[in-house]
């Protein structure tokens, strides 16, 4: 099992941002041939998800759909005046797990790993832990 951490940083309240290279390169370093991967972002108002990245308006659609279905002003409880991203993050959640065959990540043809900042812009931390057998084992 190995584990590597690294910051993303975004470029606005809510923002989508493509992390699948930094995680197949850690993949790749980690000489993993066949197993898992899992993507964990830890952080109350970001979360990480997989979706389309063939076509950006996907994750802008997403996006727009969240702002419109959960306003940032609201009748809520929480009086940091985030809740809309800490709710946003509970529906996208907070990790994903991929497969790993052949040392590559088997995302499906369109399928691109997504951190998702609910209350940026700010630099956020993206952990990723692989495990499985290496190809020297
Ligand atoms: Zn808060």
């Amino acid at each position: 099992m190995r584990r590597w951490s690294f910051q993303v940083k975004t470029s606005a309240r809510s923002d989508a941002v493509d992390v699948t290279g930094l995680v197949a390169d850690k993949v790749q370093e980690s000489g993993l041939s066949d197993g898992i991967c899992c993507v964990y972002v830890p952080h109350t108002t970001a979360g990480v998800t997989i979706n389309e990245g063939a076509d950006p308006a996907v994750m802008e659609d997403v996006l727009r759909t969240l702002d419109r279905l959960i306003p940032w002003k609201a009748d809520y409880r929480h009086t940091e005046g985030n809740a809309a991203a800490h709710i946003k993050t509970t529906l996208t959640g907070s990790s994903v797990t991929v497969f790993v065959e052949k040392g590559r990540l088997l995302l499906g043809t369109w399928q691109r790993i997504f951190l998702c900042d609910y209350d940026g812009p700010r630099t956020r931390t993206v952990h990723v832990l692989v495990q499985g057998a290496t190809s020297s084992s």
